[in-house]
């Protein structure tokens, strides 16, 4: 197992670019249910062990915003006024302003968005804290 974090088995979907921890996950069911309403075939979630996904998928945010992965560190990540539970994917280093840049992960409205943010927006995370002071 690689990380107390995490669990043995999770959840995937074929095609899907993440593991999650159960079938009620929030950005699951929302996902699955935008996916019928375009009309695309939606596949039943597969419960499979983690061993066989951990190095191919990213974890569901939503499911383990405790897990960092290698190379990715805790971090919260400010939104519209709103600190949201996030990951720092990497930095990419100082913009045309003089500010550092980061590849960032995080959930909100369970949807999982990816972007790019300056420090401004950004705070470190320890695995434990419930929101950002
Ligand atoms: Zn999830």
């Amino acid at each position: 197992m690689a990380n107390s974090v995490l669990v043995e088995r999770v959840v995937v979907t074929r095609g899907g670019l993440v593991f999650r921890r159960s079938t009620r996950c929030a950005a699951l069911v929302e996902g699955q249910r935008k996916a019928r309403w375009r009309g695309d075939e939606v596949g039943d979630p597969e419960n499979v062990p983690i061993d066989r996904v951990l190095y191919d998928r990213a974890p569901c945010i939503n499911c383990f915003p405790d897990y960092a992965g290698p190379g990715a560190k805790l971090c919260w990540v400010l939104q519209s006024g709103v600190w949201h539970k996030g990951l720092l994917k990497r930095w990419r280093g100082r913009n045309s302003v003089g500010l550092w840049e980061a590849d960032v992960v995080y959930a909100a409205d369970h949807t999982q968005r990816t972007l790019v943010l300056d420090e401004r927006f950004l705070r470190p995370r320890d695995p434990n804290e419930q929101t950002s002071t």
